[in-house]
């Protein structure tokens, strides 16, 4: 059966801009590239915000080299963007934005969201590109709760919504540019699912609510990531409680990654020039 690498927690949040308490549970600099193609996972929340009139949330940066994913759970984020795009993302939505040849966006808590408060739970995931791919062309899908196809698992232990790959011929709307699954899964109390990865691919599990035990052995609670090996099978997870996890599997993208802050690149020298494309305004910036 496959190993678990390790299992990964941040006792205490800490904060992006004023407006996402992330837990930061897999990073470019701590995993040593067995988390392959994903490079970082902020867990935002679970948080309740007070009713409000500012702006709360993270303004004008860059980012390049890779891809954004944001999965809204709770509450409601606004994004706006270098390219022109923008909107409004809230519970079921995700966000997939390419940042790619290189862009600057801006992400906050949406007005209305603000004025109401509440709860909010937010995963936002960086996804590694190829050096074929990081001149990618900046991009973002939108994709609406309603787009995200669900699967009832086997016996009924639970349900999966495919965000990106596939499940059991059921297909998420995601495009990639290298192959991988992104599941919300969520199984009942003592049930079971068996996630069966290609061998070589990279396997986790967030979860987000109750605890997993995974192999019948090791167990992985609330704001928890757990990092499997490549190889050994397939690995079988019981809830205890009601619970619910994000699922990444992928194909690793074998290459050298150099993460400075919002770029992620594969040389030191690639780093240097981002910053330098940066600072000349060759990202474009926000309009208006
Ligand atoms: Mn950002």
């Amino acid at each position: 059966m496959r190993q678990i690498l390790g299992i990964y927690g941040a006792p205490r949040p800490h904060w992006v801009g004023d407006g996402f308490p992330v837990r930061t549970v897999l990073s470019p600099h701590d995993q040593g590239g067995h988390a392959s193609p994903f490079l970082l996972l902020d867990y935002a929340g679970p948080a309740r915000f007070t009713p409000t009139t500012a702006r709360r949330g993270v303004g004008a940066h860059p980012h390049k080299g890779f891809e954004t994913v944001t999965i809204v759970y709770a509450g409601e984020v606004e994004h706006r963007d270098s390219t022109g795009a923008g909107g409004i993302i809230g519970p079921g939505d995700v966000q997939w934005m390419t940042a790619g040849a290189g862009i600057v966006h801006e992400e906050f808590h949406s007005p209305a969201f603000a004025a109401r408060g509440g709860a909010f739970e937010v995963v936002q995931l960086w996804v590694n590109l190829p050096a074929r791919h990081k001149g990618a062309v900046p991009a973002y899908q939108s994709l609406a709760a309603a787009s995200i196809p669900e699967a009832v698992l086997p016996g009924g232990a639970g349900t999966l919504r495919v965000i990106a790959g596939a499940w059991d011929g059921v297909r998420g709307p995601a495009r990639t540019f290298t192959p991988m699954d992104l599941w919300d899964l969520r199984l009942g109390q003592g049930r079971e699912a068996t996630l069966a990865p290609a061998e070589g691919q990279t396997l986790a599990l967030l979860v987000r609510r109750g605890v997993i035990e995974m192999n019948g052995r090791e167990t992985a609670r609330e704001a928890e990531l757990a990092l499997f090996g490549r190889e050994g099978g397939p690995v079988t997870l019981r809830a205890r409680g009601d619970a619910a996890a994000l699922v990444l599997a992928g194909e690793p993208i074998a290459e050298p990654v150099v993460a400075h802050g919002p770029f992620v690149m594969n040389t030191a020298e690639e780093i240097d020039a981002a910053m330098r494309e940066y600072r000349e305004g060759r990202f474009g910036a926000l309009v208006g």
